[in-house]
């Protein structure tokens, strides 16, 4: 028996786009030439090598990468990240600016202390992280070691829709809406993002770093959270089949034609669900509206009761991944590149029929 598809709104693990899970299913037991699955083959071989160089180019093209970028594949996720952009980055005796935009940024300060001297340039804390503080807010620390900002709160669905012009090296947080729209490259230094929510499957984390910011790391750290041991050689076996998913996922997204048309459906995606939940008062938006993410959309129904029955109801219909973080609530709709505009008609439809009914 086969079964269908969901509508996959699921925060991260995230949708994959079925073309590409068609290509790697056909090529699961064989490989091109390999005579094996790309699971199965050294990752020093011609095939992975190939591979991994093909994802490469894809990055450099999609986001036009100058020489001076290094697309690293790592492991650990960008929980590690938090910690190893500090352990490479902040110097003792230096202070690094961080912008508080919500959770998974408030991690990224706590690993950050544990290596240095962190101030918190911006926060939106106060206001339950309902929105990313305008840059001419932020208040830095005299010379920075770098500004660490994340570009999309996956929790509480916010975005900073800008590239941050700051007097430091930019680090950023890119795991939730990586390759959403294009970048101005020029203003960043270090790139992170966990592959799951938007790139691929979980198990790589893809770190883009200039060669010139590598050269200011500290000489002292372990060898394995040493970007620049990354860089130079492949120096333990990477996350083969992750990265093979990823060169899928990034030759589709540059067949249909890159980041400038992914940002037009994500923008019209996100137009539509938003547009339904300002048209009554029953659903109710959680983040202010110059900050709303395109990717997580969150919010609430009347009341806790209505929510579950939202979700139980939803799930019926196919629509699966609705419920809000455990820390926040309420609902969460991802919409992230691979999600078809298809879903969240349907999406929309459901809550149509939910509000008459209720
Ligand atoms: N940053 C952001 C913005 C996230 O959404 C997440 C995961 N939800 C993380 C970091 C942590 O990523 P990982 O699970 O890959 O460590």
């Amino acid at each position: 028996m086969t079964m269908e598809r969901i509508h996959n709104f699921s925060a991260g693990p995230g949708t994959l786009p079925r073309p590409v899970l068609e290509e790697a299913r056909d090529e699961m037991l064989v490989y091109k030439t390999a005579g094996a699955s790309i699971m199965e083959i050294s990752h020093r071989s011609a095939e992975y090598t190939a591979v991994a160089d093909a994802a490469r180019q894809h990055f450099k093209d999609l986001l036009g990468l100058d020489d001076d970028w290094q697309i690293l594949f790592l492991q650990g996720g960008a929980s590690l990240q938090f910690y190893q952009t500090a352990l490479n980055f902040l110097p003792a005796g230096r202070t690094a600016d961080y912008v508080d935009t919500g959770e998974w940024s408030s991690k990224a300060i706590q690993q950050g202390q544990f290596v240095g001297t962190v101030n918190v340039a911006a926060s939106s804390e106060e206001t339950g992280y309902d929105h990313v503080p305008p840059q001419a807010s932020w208040v830095h620390s005299e010379n920075p070691a770098y500004v660490h900002v994340t570009s999309n709160n996956t929790i509480y669905g916010t975005r900073m829709t800008w590239d941050p012009d700051v007097p430091a090296p930019l680090i950023c947080d890119a795991s939730s809406d990586f390759l959403a729209r294009p970048l101005d490259m020029n203003r960043y230094s270090l790139i992170y993002a966990g592959a799951q929510k938007n790139i691929g499957p979980a198990g790589v984390t893809v770190v883009l770093v200039r060669s010139s910011f590598m050269e200011r790391a500290n000489p002292n750290v372990p060898t394995m959270l040493d970007y620049r041991v990354h860089a130079s050689k492949l120096f333990n076996t990477p996350p083969v089949f992750a990265v093979y998913m990823v060169e899928k996922v990034l030759r589709w997204l540059k067949d249909l034609g890159g980041l400038v048309e992914m940002e037009r459906r994500n923008d019209q995606k996100a137009r539509l669900l938003y547009d339904r939940l300002d048209r009554t008062d029953f659903y109710r938006g959680t983040a202010q509206t110059a900050s709303r993410s395109n990717m997580n959309v969150t919010f609430r129904l009347p009341d806790e009761a209505m929510e579950s029955a939202f979700i139980a109801g939803a799930k019926k219909k196919g629509l699966v991944g609705l419920k809000g973080h455990r820390s926040v609530g309420g609902i969460r709709a991802s919409i992230y590149n691979a999600c078809d505009r298809s879903s969240v008609e349907a999406l929309i439809d459901f809550m149509d029929g939910f509000e008459r009914d209720a």
